[in-house]
C-alpha cells in the first residue's frame, strides 16, 4: 500500500475511498468525528485547565465545545476507528497515522490529539519555519529579551532548592544558586524528579507518591538512530515529497527499526544547504537498551550498521542515494540523552498500558508549591503539538498564581 496524505482533506479522503471502496462510510465517519474534535478545540481559546477561573469563562464563552469536548477526553482514537472501520489494513494505516507522531497505535492515542492532527493538517496545513527549527528558539528568545529577560546559557541545574515545601531556587552546577518566586522546570518530570532510579533535580525525601505513581503508568518511549546526510541536489527531483514514512510490516510497528521516517527539509527551504545540495533526514525508533555496555568498537560497528539499514531503505525511494553521500552524521539514543539531557534520550512519555483517552496525564502543577513542570512529559500526546500547548497552558497558570493574566479571554 502505497497512500500519500494530500493537504487538500477532500483529495486525501478521495484517495481513501479508493483504495477502500468498501470503507467509504467509515472513513468518512471516522475522519469527520476527527473533524468535530478540531472544530470543538479550534472554537475556545486553549489555556490551563488547572486554572478553575479560564474553566469557568471558557465554559461561558463556548457551552457547546467544551461539552463536546468533554465527550471525547476518556476516548482514544483506535476505539473509534474500529466502531466505523473493519477493514484491518485500513485500521494499520490509522495506526501508522497515529504512531508517526504519538508513537503509539491508535489504541492508545488519545482521540482529542489526534482530531487536533488529523484536522488541523489539512485546514491550516503544516507550516515549517523558513531558517530550520531553531528560529523557533531564536525568535522566542528575542521576545523575552525585549521583555526584559535574562537567558543563561550553560547553566545546568543541578538541584531545585525547596523549604517548607515550597520550590524557593535553583543550584547550578557551578554551585551558584538562583532565588525566584516560581520555578518552572522543562526538564522530563523522570529528571526532574529522578523517577526510575534516575538522578533527579528534586531531592527525593521531597518527590510525592502521584510522581512514582505517573511513571509506572507512563513508561518512556523509545528514543531514536538519525542521521543527517548532505547530498548532491540531482539525486532529488524538485516535486519530490517532502516528508516519507516506510513501514515494511505492521506487526513490527512498534519495535526496534519498525518504521522509517525519511524529510527533506531543502526542497522547502533551499537556504539550510550550500547551493546544489540537499539535506536528507532519516531516523528510525531505537531503545536505549540496545546502546548501553558496548566497547567503543562495539558502539562504532553497530552505529554503521543502523546506518546501512537506513540508507537500504532511503534507497527503495531515492535509488543509488549511496552514490550521492557527500557528508553524514548519526545520532543514538546515547547522543540524543546527552546531548539533549533527556531520560533515555527518549521522543517522550507513553503509557504503559491502554488508558482512559488524555484523563490520566499529569499537567503543569505539582505537589510543591511554586514549582512547576512544563514540556512533553506533562500534557498527553508526544511532540510538539504537546509540547506547545504544555508552555501555553503552564504561562498560563503562573500568571493567574501571580495575578498578572487579563481578565478576559483572548479572542
Ligand atoms: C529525532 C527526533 C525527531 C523528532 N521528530 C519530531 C517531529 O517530527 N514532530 C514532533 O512534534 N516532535 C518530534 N520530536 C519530539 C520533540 O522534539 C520533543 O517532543 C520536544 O523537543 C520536547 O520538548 P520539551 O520542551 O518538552 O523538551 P526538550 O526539547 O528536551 O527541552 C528541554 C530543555 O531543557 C534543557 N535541560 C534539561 N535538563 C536541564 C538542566 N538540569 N538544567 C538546565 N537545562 C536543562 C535541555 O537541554 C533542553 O534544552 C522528535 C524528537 C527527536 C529526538
Amino acid at each position: 500500500m502505497n497512500i500519500s496524505v494530500d493537504k487538500n482533506y477532500t483529495e486525501f479522503i478521495k484517495k481513501l475511498h479508493k483504495k477502500f471502496p468498501h470503507e467509504k462510510e467509515g472513513i468518512n465517519k471516522f475522519y469527520g468525528s476527527c473533524k468535530k474534535v478540531f472544530n470543538c478545540l479550534d472554537s475556545m481559546p486553549l489555556l490551563s485547565i488547572e486554572d478553575p477561573s479560564y474553566l469557568f469563562k471558557v465554559f461561558l464563552k463556548a457551552p457547546k465545545s467544551c461539552l463536546g469536548l468533554a465527550r471525547w477526553l476518556p476516548i482514544n482514537a483506535g476505539d473509534v476507528a474500529r466502531k466505523f472501520i473493519k477493514d484491518p489494513e485500513l485500521l494499520k494505516f490509522i495506526d501508522i497515522e497515529c504512531f508517526c507522531w504519538s508513537v503509539m497505535p491508535a489504541i492508545k492515542t488519545p482521540m482529542i490529539n489526534a482530531g487536533m492532527v488529523f484536522t488541523d493538517r489539512h485546514v491550516g496545513g503544516i507550516n515549517y519555519p523558513k531558517g530550520g527549527v531553531g528560529q523557533i528558539a531564536e525568535k522566542l528568545v528575542k521576545g523575552l529579551e525585549t521583555l526584559g529577560s535574562n537567558i543563561r546559557y550553560r547553566a545546568n541545574v543541578k538541584e531545585i532548592l525547596i523549604k517548607n515545601n515550597n520550590a524557593i531556587g535553583v543550584k547550578l552546577k557551578n554551585g551558584e544558586e538562583l532565588f525566584a518566586k516560581t520555578i518552572i522546570s522543562n526538564s522530563t518530570r523522570w529528571d526532574t524528579f529522578g523517577l526510575n532510579n534516575n538522578e533527579g533535580l528534586v531531592k527525593r525525601e521531597f518527590v510525592h507518591k502521584k510522581e512514582k505513581k505517573w511513571s509506572k503508568t507512563y513508561k518512556a518511549s523509545p528514543s531514536f538512530v538519525s542521521i543527517h546526510l548532505g547530498v548532491g541536489k540531482n539525486i532529488i527531483n524538485p516535486d519530490f515529497n517532502c516528508h516519507h514514512i516506510i513501514v515494511d510490516k505492521w506487526e513490527e510497528l512498534e519495535n526496534e527499526k519498525g518504521v522509517i521516517f525519511i524529510s527533506i527539509p531543502t526542497l522547502l527551504d533551499k537556504n539550510l544547504a550550500p547551493p546544489d545540495k540537499h539535506i536528507i533526514h532519516a531516523f528510525t525508533p531505537s531503545s536505549i537498551n540496545e546502546w548501553e555496555n558496548l566497547s567503543k568498537r562495539e558502539y562504532l560497528s553497530k552505529k554503521e550498521d543502523y546506518f546501512e539499514f537506513l540508507i537500504n531503505k532511503i534507497s527503495t525511494i531515492l535509488p543509488n542515494i549511496q552514490d550521492y553521500i557527500e557528508h553524514k552524521e548519526i545520532g543514538t539514543p546515547k547522543t540524543h540523552k546527552r546531548f539533549l539531557n533527556r531520560f533515555e534520550g527518549s521522543y517522550g512519555p507513553i503509557p504503559n498500558k491502554k488508558l482512559l483517552g488524555l484523563l490520566p496525564m499529569p499537567f503543569n502543577t505539582t505537589n510543591i508549591n511554586n514549582l512547576y513542570c512544563v514540556g512533553d512529559s506533562c500534557f498527553p500526546g508526544q511532540g510538539l503539538n504537546a509540547v506547545a500547548f504544555s508552555g501555553y497552558a503552564c504561562a498560563h497558570k503562573v500568571g493567574s498564581k501571580l495575578k498578572i493574566n487579563s481578565a478576559h479571554l483572548p479572542e
